[in-house]
């Protein structure tokens, strides 16, 4: 069936963005005509955008790179340092390993709910909400509650890394004994009072599969606000475009990582592809982004709450979809599932599309994603 992505088959969306930008160059014009004592000839003047980048450190385990299209470095600085702040703040937040005075986060949640009603920062009672109602449609695969079972396998990881001699797999039964504690529904959302309670007290949450693009969104949704509109967010696997770039382009070209392994794409790098895409978010989950190898094995971070093993139907999946909080869940969702599986809930769902690596390298996309792809002849300028 082909379908499309909403941000490419939707021309009134372009021709408003073409229609803002003519205007703030029409307004700009305007106001220089208006100082026309230093002007010579007004019918020449025109708004020069320049692209500006800075790449941060030190939230959500990802170098952290934003690339936007300003008039003025300035305003570029103003918008990134807010979104970086953001971003450290969500950091904080979302953390499940470590305590922040004064900040009633992840951590502290996970401490403190199994003796009753806990405060959590508005951030996180907007995910857990947003959870609540988002992950029962995953069919099964994520499971925020089963931070219990995730947490051994993180804890496996982290002790192959301090000393890969001494160390084994996590065994089935311990496995199966945590996942026991794994019921959403024994989490308890008191949003007027801004607490969580756990009804079982080894329950544990990790929000590692929507975290990041959560919190991509919410500071695209500040800087679509802002006077700087023209964007590219990327955290890790995680991209979240915002309006096409003030150069003549109409797209962002946004690259996708070939898993260690698998054949590069045409363009011969580690490049498996790139997408042309603007307004829209590109979320990546593979077996290569997170992962130890042991005995010929590799154990990576994606765990199937029906093996308790980490899932090997593919080698990674991406998702593209408008709203990037979105798109991490699905692909977590995706990467849980076989491709057959995965290809039939997509097409159930508005506006969204999907990239399959296969185990063998095969590469799959919904139709709506080839209008796209450089691998189907598309560009960044049609
Ligand atoms: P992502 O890279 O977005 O697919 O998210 C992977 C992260 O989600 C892991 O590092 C874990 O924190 C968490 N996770 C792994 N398996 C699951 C699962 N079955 N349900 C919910 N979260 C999971
Ligand atoms: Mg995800």
């Amino acid at each position: 069936m082909a379908r499309h992505l909403r941000t490419r088959a939707d021309p009134w969306k372009e021709n408003a963005r073409k229609e803002i930008t003519m205007k703030k160059t029409l307004i700009l014009l305007l106001a220089l005509c208006l100082s026309a004592t230093m002007l010579t000839a007004c019918g020449a003047a025109a708004v020069e955008y320049q692209q500006f980048s800075t790449a941060f450190f030190g939230t959500f385990d990802t170098i952290i790179i934003i690339k936007g299209y300003a008039e003025e470095k300035s305003t570029f600085d103003r918008v990134t340092q807010e979104a970086q702040d953001m971003f450290i703040r969500l950091h904080k937040v979302f953390d499940a390993y470590n305590a922040y005075e004064g900040i009633n986060n992840l951590y502290a949640l996970n401490e403190n709910a199994k003796n009753g009603p806990t405060p959590v920062e508005p951030e996180l009672m907007d995910l857990l909400l947003y959870i609540k109602e988002e992950q029962p449609k995953t069919q099964g695969t994520v499971n925020v509650a089963l931070g219990s079972v995730l947490r051994i396998w993180h804890d496996f990881r982290e002790e192959y890394t301090a000393n890969p001699l001494h160390v084994s797999p996590p065994a089935a039964d311990v496995l199966a004994e945590a996942a026991k504690h794994a019921d959403l529904g024994d989490v308890v959302l008191d949003p007027e009072a801004g607490t969580v309670a756990f009804l079982d007290s080894e329950l544990i949450l990790d929000v590692g599969a929507v975290a990041k693009g959560y919190a991509a969104e919410r500071v695209a949704q500040r800087m679509l606000a802002s006077d700087m509109p023209s964007f590219i967010i990327n955290a890790g696997g995680n991209v979240r475009a915002g309006e096409a770039p003030l150069d003549g382009r109409l797209y962002w070209g946004i690259s996708i990582q070939t898993p260690d392994g698998v054949a590069p794409g045409e363009e011969g790098s580690d490049m498996l592809d790139t997408l042309f895409l603007a307004g829209t978010s590109v979320v990546t989950s593979g077996d290569y982004q997170r992962y130890i190898t042991l005995d010929g094995v590799r154990y990576h971070h994606i765990i199937s709450p029906e093996t308790l093993y980490p899932a090997d139907y593919l080698r990674a999946v991406t998702v593209v979809t408008e709203d990037s909080a979105y798109a991490d869940m699905l692909s977590t969702a995706l990467f849980l599932m076989p491709y057959e599986q995965g290809l039939a809930y997509v097409e159930g769902l508005e506006g969204v599309e999907a990239m399959w690596v296969l185990p063998d390298g095969a590469v799959l996309m919904t139709d709506g994603l080839t209008a796209s792809a450089r691998s189907h002849g598309a560009t960044a300028l049609e």
